[in-house]
């Protein structure tokens, strides 16, 4: 028998039955002989909660203090478990992300995992304990504790499961498996089977929030069988693995979409030559993600360059740019906010050209005015304004054949 790595998510560890409930998980999967290691998030709603606090101490909360306040939510969960585990009379033992060996960059609030030192985990694992880790946690090389980013349990989790050379990693939520779009608000989303590492990893970093895109990068690039499954009902959910077939004649397998995305504009760069690379360095250097880029040549010979950036990250950047101003060279920055982009992803896109026309066609046909387009062999994403991201992904995914009523027809 191998080492499976469980990960409840928030809602799953939302309450007192709920650990009870999910303890009872871990305990069936113990019982078949293997060896447990369970990631767990903050209970339900308690991360959103503890963001809110620090804003009542202050509007720009440094992100080091965030990084201490957030773990500590994971923290909670990661006990009671153990405890809910030694009543029931199994061995069990919680660590910290730190303890279970996480290390990560040197970066606060969305720091990648460098390495994760097993030593600990193996030894209690050999003591036939269960362990529980926090998730969303791990140390830098100074001893600062730092967190992977929003939903980021799920990367702890399939790192552990990468490190330890674990058989599976199951990722247990509210949803029963990877759905071909957020079933939240697409009636017609259907369940999938399978589905590829890299078709995942697109949807997951185009918005798809059912698993962190760094966990899939992981299980992908470690070979990691993954699964997305219900932590209420026993479904055999969905498998994320090398080569999913595709179902029917899909071209596209699903949809995806993310609001507060933001359009800045640097109006005016002087050097096109020396102001391009300049802006985007001078972001990355600042961790800031930079997403759809769009440059345009205007009359007067100079340049404005259009990207897209998440919301949470607009005052930083016009931060940063303001402070940058000389030294890029330009004449004002403007940005447009309230926008969301919506994105279709199969890697049957390569050889059908026409799927990006039929995107446009659609949007169209609902009056939805794209505000900017960016593609790649298995994706097409278009800006659109927030209010209209719903009406776009529903006419979207009926478009492309994929409700639930379609595909059984
Ligand atoms: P957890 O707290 O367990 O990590 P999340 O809220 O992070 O749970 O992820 C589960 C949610 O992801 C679902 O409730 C669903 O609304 C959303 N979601 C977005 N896209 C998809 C998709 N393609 N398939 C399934 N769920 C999706
Ligand atoms: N608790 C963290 C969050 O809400 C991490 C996670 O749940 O994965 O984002
Ligand atoms: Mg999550």
């Amino acid at each position: 028998m191998g080492i499976i790595v469980q990960k409840f998510g928030g809602t799953s560890v939302g309450s007192v039955e709920k650990i009870h409930h999910v303890a009872n998980r871990v305990i069936l999967e113990k019982e078949k002989g293997n060896d447990v290691i369970v990631v767990v998030s903050a209970m339900g709603k308690t991360t959103d909660e503890l963001v809110r606090l620090a804003g009542e101490m202050t509007s720009r909360p440094e992100k080091r203090e965030m990084d201490m306040l957030l773990t500590t939510g994971e923290q909670m969960s990661m006990s009671l478990l153990a405890m809910a585990l030694q009543n029931r009379g199994y061995k069990s033992t919680s660590l910290t992300g730190w303890q279970a060996g996480i290390r990560t960059e040197a970066v606060f609030s969305n720091a990648r995992i460098t390495e994760v030192k097993t030593n600990r985990v193996e030894s209690l694992l050999n003591e036939g304990r269960v362990i529980v880790v926090a998730g969303f946690q791990g140390m830098d090389e100074n001893g600062e504790i730092t967190t992977l980013g929003r939903g980021g349990s799920d990367t702890t989790a399939v790192a552990l499961a990468a490190a330890i050379n674990a058989e599976r990693c199951d990722i247990y939520t509210d949803v029963d498996g990877v759905y071909s779009t957020d079933p939240r608000y697409v009636t017609g989303a259907r369940k999938l089977n399978g589905i590829s590492y890299d078709e995942m990893l697109e949807l997951a970093n185009l918005g798809a929030g059912v698993l962190h895109p760094r966990a899939v990068e992981f299980a992908k690039n470690y070979g990691i069988k993954l699964t997305v499954r219900s932590s209420m009902e026993e479904t055999e959910g969905t498998l994320i693995e090398e080569d999913a077939p595709m179902e029917e004649h899909l071209v596209v397998r699903g949809v995806a979409f993310d609001k507060d995305i933001v359009r800045m504009t640097v109006v005016g760069l002087e050097n096109e030559l020396t102001g391009f690379p300049a802006v985007f360095s001078i972001l990355a250097e600042n961790h800031i993600d930079v997403d759809i880029i769009i440059q345009s040549k205007l009359d007067t010979g100079k340049v404005n360059l259009s990207f897209s950036i998440k919301e949470s990250s607009l005052d930083e950047t016009l931060q940063i740019l303001g402070r940058h101003k000389d030294e890029i060279g330009y004449q004002e920055i403007e940005h447009e906010t309230n926008l969301s982009k919506v994105s279709i992803v199969g890697s049957g896109m390569v050889s059908n050209p026409g799927v990006a026309a039929q995107m446009f066609s659609v949007l169209a046909k609902h009056e939805i005015q794209v505000k900017m387009v960016s593609t790649s062999e298995i994706k097409v994403s278009v800006v659109v304004d927030s209010n209209e991201m719903i009406k776009a992904a529903n006419a979207i995914h009926e478009s492309f054949g994929l409700n639930r009523s379609a595909v059984e027809a």
